[in-house]
């Protein structure tokens, strides 16, 4: 209990908010406190660790770094005690009366957008809420600490609902004491048997020794003992077969400090001239801040299983920002720095073996397509039932991350052909998600390549008038909606000796027989006057008129010359404030269809032969998604038009 010189604080208003969420949400779940409190004291000793490199006095003679499990069923207590860095008075304060942490913050943001705070627990789940989870199960949370170094300790209190007070307190040695005050109906929390099964079940993959107070025998043979719970070594240390699932998942949550399980994970020795084990996750869901550049990301860096630092960005490419995990590096000097690492030979060979076993496991998923598994599930009167479902991981991965992977092709020409082989599109053959392997597969043997078209939307892309005659001819094209494709096929110009060819660039070639030759040749001569008149009459807007080959249905459409930007490049340099010269482009006239036809009938019509060219240039424009010059003339000459018409 706190004295009457204790400093009153209040909580941030945002702490309070994180505070509220996480006990109405996570009640179901609430036995995940024991899990983030042990994680925040594997990670306290971690630092710890890491600190007495080079400063020798911390560790003193306190040489055993553990954690402490203490129950009092008596008085309904629990306490998790750790002899890591502790904090300082200041650091109690930072740390646990502010939600410095930007995931709190924004999880705060996220939450008060959606006009429902309950229950969404794959939200928080992207952020993890740490520390405050004791409020779980316990009314009041105590907690004394006394940071390394220091010879004062000092004691945080808060019943999570008017602030919290700080004052001076003992403490024996360095760390920190997590004092929990049980809820009336939580007291299984303070029960050995309970609390050995939910260490066992959530922390066994802690590397440092979790030791649980147990009493033994009766009367006046009771005494209390400690039994060390955990296997206490480092997760990735042990031979993967006596690692169990539910162990990984445990330890990437600890990792990532995300509530869900990892969609797939590597786990992996490296040895030759650079030595290292590592454990990469790929998470089941992206965070909310993915493409945030402030972001943290990375793996954690142990060296010789002496941890070193978070969010090591170095050992990962930039496309890779989604991965997380654990390298061990038996190479590197343990005092490396980010500046170090930053030139290091040693660590761009890591990186090399990050990104090879990262796509190598891709891969994996990808060749693993749908399976089956079995889930487990409560029905409504409270019964486990297990039903098998289908899943397909790689297509899940897609979707969460995708678009960052896709990076990799423009950035890092290395690997190319690994990434070629993971992206998926929609197309027009309707057959969801394909690859491109998938596509070479189906192709048809005289197709002259692989085609896509790139647009705002898939709707967009789906209505692109450059994909009749494709259609036509039965060819799949590709569908590409992101704006980071159109960086994707500027260096992904072939694939497996096949070209990417854009549906909407250059002269489509389609191969035809002798006698459809002929009659487009014929076509194109009859219209060979009208062309030239068009032409004339949008002289400024387009580098040339044709008659066309790929157009069934649509009038005109709007074709780029093989090296010119597509519009919908153009459209996102633009919106990214870039001066893009106007292009001009060419301008193709479906000679099957009845308005082209029409116009040969006009050729010597001063006034309406430009007017009609004017027209069918805007709607090209529309069609593919770009804007007219002068919007309300078309609209004019449309009313016009149909005005006449009725
Ligand atoms: P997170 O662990 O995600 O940063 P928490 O809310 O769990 O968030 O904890 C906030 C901060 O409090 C931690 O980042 C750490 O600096 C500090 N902290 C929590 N528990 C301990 C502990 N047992 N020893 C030392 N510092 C701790």
């Amino acid at each position: 209990m706190s004295t009457p010189q204790a400093e009153q604080h209040r909580f941030e208003a945002e702490v309070d908010q994180v505070l509220s969420i996480v006990v109405n949400s996570l009640y179901s779940h609430r036995e995940v406190f024991l899990r983030e409190l042990i994680s925040n004291s594997s990670d306290a000793l971690d630092k710890l660790a890491f600190r007495a490199l080079t400063e020798k006095e911390l560790m003193g003679d306190d040489k055993e770094l553990r954690i402490e499990i203490v129950p009092d069923a008596e008085n309904k207590t629990l306490t998790i005690r750790d002899n890591g860095v502790g904090m300082t008075h200041d650091e109690l304060v930072q740390n646990l009366g502010t939600i410095a942490r930007s995931g709190s913050r924004q999880l705060v943001e996220a939450m008060k957008a959606k006009a429902e705070g309950k229950g969404e627990l794959s939200l928080i789940g992207q952020f993890g809420v740490g520390f405050y989870s004791a409020f779980l199960v316990a009314d009041r949370v105590r907690v004394v600490s006394r940071a390394a170094g220091s010879d004062e300790a000092w004691a945080w209190e808060s019943d999570a609902k008017d602030g919290y007070t700080v004052e001076p307190a003992e403490r024996e040695g360095r760390g920190t004491d997590i004092v929990l005050s049980l809820k009336d109906d939580a007291d299984e929390y303070a029960r050995e048997w309970d609390l050995k099964d939910l260490i066992r079940k959530y922390s066994d993959y802690v590397r440092h020794p979790i030791r649980l107070q147990v009493t033994r025998g009766e009367g006046d043979d009771k005494k209390t003992e400690w039994d060390t719970v955990n296997q206490a070594s480092a997760l990735w240390t042990r031979p993967k077969s006596e690692i169990e699932d539910l162990q990984y998942n445990e330890f990437y949550k600890h990792l990532s400090h995300d509530w869900s399980d990892p969609l797939a994970w590597t786990h992996f020795k490296v040895e030759g001239t650079q030595e290292l084990t590592g454990l990469l996750f790929v998470p089941g869901q992206a965070p909310f801040d993915l493409f945030d550049q402030r972001n943290k990301r990375g793996v954690r860096l142990f060296v010789k299983r002496v941890f070193i630092m978070e969010d090591c960005e170095e050992l990962l490419p930039e496309w890779l920002r989604f991965m997380r995990g654990v390298i061990d590096s038996e190479d590197l000097p343990l005092n490396v720095s980010r500046e170090l690492l930053q030139q290091d030979r040693v660590t761009r060979a890591i990186k090399k073996q990050v990104t090879k076993k990262t796509l190598g496991l891709l891969q994996e998923l990808a060749d693993e397509g749908v399976t089956e598994i079995e889930q487990e599930s409560e029905d409504d009167d409270g019964n486990e039932t297990t039903e098998k479902v289908e899943r397909n991981r790689y297509e899940t991965f897609w979707q969460q991350f995708g678009r960052v992977l896709k990076e990799g092709v423009h950035f890092d020409p290395e690997y190319t052909d690994e990434i070629a082989r993971l992206l998926r599109y929609e197309s027009s053959a309707n057959r969801g998600l394909v690859s491109l392997p998938d596509y070479v597969a189906k192709m048809d043997p005289d197709q002259p390549g692989i085609y896509y078209v790139t647009g705002d939307s898939l709707e967009a892309c789906r209505n692109s008038p450059h994909l009749e005659a494709l259609r036509k001819k039965g060819y799949e094209v590709l569908y590409m909606a992101d704006p980071i494709d159109e960086w994707v096929v500027q260096r992904l110009t072939e694939f497996e000796d096949k070209k990417l060819i854009a549906a909407s660039k250059g002269a489509l070639d389609l191969p035809e027989t002798e006698e459809e030759k002929k009659e487009h040749e014929a076509k194109a001569k009859g219209l060979e006057e009208v062309v030239g008149k068009v032409k004339e009459a949008l002289s400024d807007r387009v580098e040339d008129v044709r008659v066309s080959s790929r157009l069934t249905d649509s009038p005109a459409c709007l074709v780029t010359s093989e090296q010119g930007l597509s519009p919908h490049l153009e459209r996102i340099l633009r919106a990214n404030g870039q001066p893009i010269p106007e292009q001009k482009r060419i301008l193709e006239l479906n000679p099957d269809h009845p308005v082209v036809k029409a116009l040969t009938g006009m050729a010597d019509d001063a006034e309406r032969l430009p007017r009609w060219s004017g027209l069918l240039y805007d709607q090209a424009l529309l069609a593919e998604g770009s804007m007219p010059k002068d919007p309300a003339a078309l609209a004019k000459a449309i009313a016009e038009l149909m005005q006449k018409a009725t």
